[in-house]
């Protein structure tokens, strides 16, 4: 008797209590299979009905579907293992599920599988956040791609060459290095622009380099204004499935490098650090943290001009926040003779404060020790901001700007570690709006889109200081209360959500009174995961659903 309540009981959890698909399929001696038992979940998420209880996977899908399964029951009986595989499909409304199927045999006592249970659990959710997280890193590696690519252009003129030398395309700052139109410039030989001195020169190492030995050298290029100008010259074999085309003749003005180096005397290693940045802020400051040397460049980039910034003090135009910062990790690398790197933010003349990045090698003395550090500031404010957006993109939602299920699940899982008393104080309530579909369906998506965007908002306005709201997908939200001491605080809660939500949702002239059903768990013990206290308010929430709509179900385990 005991027995049979406890198989009840046991029933009545699979049919009404897992929110996941259930189904035992039996397997008759021919090798096909029929429908035994599934649960409630199946019977509203599927177009199995009561009916097909007795019937073949053929008799209740169409054709390629039940081959489809006939294939993975198959091999559950040939290998006698279980077999787990991803799917999709439309449930009933339409929408697209994204499934992880595992099949199990269960077997008679003479070891004989008689049935296969099939557990389907709904994997959406995570499909779509990982879906979600490749593309945004799809389009962070694409900024920084982009990133790099206009550094890189911005650095240098590049010349293309063919196998002989003569010009056939060349990049906007080729044009401008070289004071020549586009039309000037084709056809002639890279020879014709080079200074005569150093013609020979020039074809020497075009030569070297068809040989495969690329290396930098220095040239002087004449303008069309018949001025020189210094630069550092390489060229860059063209390979096209093994042979070498042509070549790209890279040039950096070093005018500017020059001038540098000659004003400091600064050793090789220095002069090639700064020949790689010359397009930077480039700054160089002595063991007194006094500026040597600020480069032209910071009026274009921060607006001030470099002379009123030599004259001020060291660190002046660096966020209050950042200083401490930037100030340990000079010191450290002076002292340390290695490099450092920071981003932090500097005071632009009219823009405040713009992202910086800001790399530092030490220089040292005669004597070994350190002299002076050459900084290379480079604004990543464009860069920084793109990131920022990346990133409220992965942990807001659209719609109602309400932080979305990543953010929530981090934020609480911080606060699940916190001290006892803290956590004990944790409530989370999971909320759903009553019958939404029906919004959709009578009025359309825009229009539904409307009432979760005002539910969103006035949701958000009943939750204060360390409590949050989230929104966890569709018509569904969740809240995190912090300091519950009790269950009457819950639930005073609670109805303070209700009855913000009495007053008709107004969207384009319409009038809807909505309800909601609401899960509540609280009280979390140790070691208790978000995923699980997500999963009893869930429950509870499925279980408010179930009893009476517009009603709140707390769950006390
Ligand atoms: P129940 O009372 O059981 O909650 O039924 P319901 O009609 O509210 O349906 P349910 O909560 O199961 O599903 C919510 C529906 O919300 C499903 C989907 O059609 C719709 N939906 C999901 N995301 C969006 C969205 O971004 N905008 C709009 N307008 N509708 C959405
Ligand atoms: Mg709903």
């Amino acid at each position: 008797m005991e027995k049979e309540a406890t198989s009840l009981s046991f029933m009545r959890i699979l049919m009404e209590g897992i929110k996941e698909m259930v189904f035992v399929v039996e397997v008759d001696e021919a090798g096909s299979f029929t429908y035994d038992f599934f649960n409630q979940a199946v019977l509203e998420k599927t177009v199995l009905t009561p009916d097909s209880k007795g019937k073949t996977f053929s008799e209740v899908y169409p054709e390629e579907m039940a081959n489809f399964l006939y294939e993975r029951y198959r091999e559950v009986i040939k290998t006698n293992e279980k077999k787990s595989y991803e799917d999709s499909f439309y449930t009933k409304e339409n929408r697209l599920l994204y499934s992880e199927t595992l099949l199990t045999p269960l077997y008679n006592e003479t070891g004989k599988c008689t049935h296969i249970v099939s557990l389907v659990k709904d994997i959406t959710n995570e499909k779509q956040a990982k879906l979600e997280s490749e593309k945004i890193r799809e389009r962070l590696e694409i900024s920084s791609a982009r990133y790099q690519s206009l550094y890189d252009s911005n650095a240098s003129a590049i010349f293309t060459l063919d196998f002989t030398g003569s010009i056939i395309g060349g990049n906007s700052a080729s044009l401008e290095i070289s004071g020549y139109s586009k039309e000037e410039l084709l056809a002639e030989n890279f020879v014709c622009f080079i200074t005569g001195t150093d013609q020979k020169l020039a074809k020497e190492h075009f030569l070297l380099s068809k040989r495969g030995e690329v290396d930098d050298i220095r040239l002087q290029i004449v303008k069309k204004s018949g001025a020189l100008l210094s630069c550092l010259v390489k060229f860059i074999p063209i390979n096209v499935k093994g042979t070498i085309t042509g070549f790209y003749m890279s040039a950096k003005d070093m005018t500017e490098l020059d001038a540098i180096s000659g004003l400091y005397k600064a050793g090789e290693e220095n002069f090639q650090i700064i020949a790689e940045n010359v397009h930077d802020v480039i700054v160089l400051m002595d063991q007194y943290r006094q500026y040597l040397y600020v480069s032209p460049s910071s009026e274009n980039i921060f607006g001030f001009k470099a002379d009123s910034i030599v004259q001020k003090e060291a660190y002046y135009q660096i966020h209050a926040e950042d200083i401490k910062r930037v100030r340990n990790s000079f010191d450290y690398a002076a002292k340390n003779s290695t490099t450092f790197r920071e981003q932090l933010r500097l005071l632009h003349k009219n823009r405040g404060w713009i992202w910086t990045e800001v790399a530092g090698t030490p220089v040292l003395g005669e004597d070994k020790k350190f002299n002076h550090m050459v900084i290379v500031a480079r604004d990543i404010s464009t860069q920084k901001e793109y990131e920022n957006r990346l990133r409220h993109f992965a942990y807001f939602d659209a719609l109602t700007e309400l932080p979305n299920r990543r953010y929530f699940q981090e934020y609480v899982t911080e606060k699940l570690n916190m001290d006892e008393q803290s956590r004990k104080g944790l409530a989370v309530l999971i909320l759903d709006i009553d019958d939404f579909k029906q919004i959709n369906d009578q009025w359309g998506h825009e229009i539904g889109d409307g009432v979760i965007q005002e539910f969103g908002h006035r949701l958000n306005r009943c939750i204060q200081g360390d409590n949050i709201a989230a929104r966890l997908g569709g018509d569904e939200f969740v809240v995190l209360l912090t300091e519950i001491e009790n269950e009457a605080q819950v639930t005073t809660k609670a109805e303070a959500i209700y009855q913000a939500m009495q007053m008709p949702i107004n969207v384009c002239d319409l009038s809807f009174e909505i309800s909601i059903s609401m899960g509540i768990t609280m009280a979390p013990d140790e070691g208790t995961s978000i995923s699980t206290m997500m999963k009893r308010a869930d429950l509870a929430m499925y279980q408010a659903k179930r009893k009476e709509k517009n009603t709140y179900h707390l769950s006390l385990t």
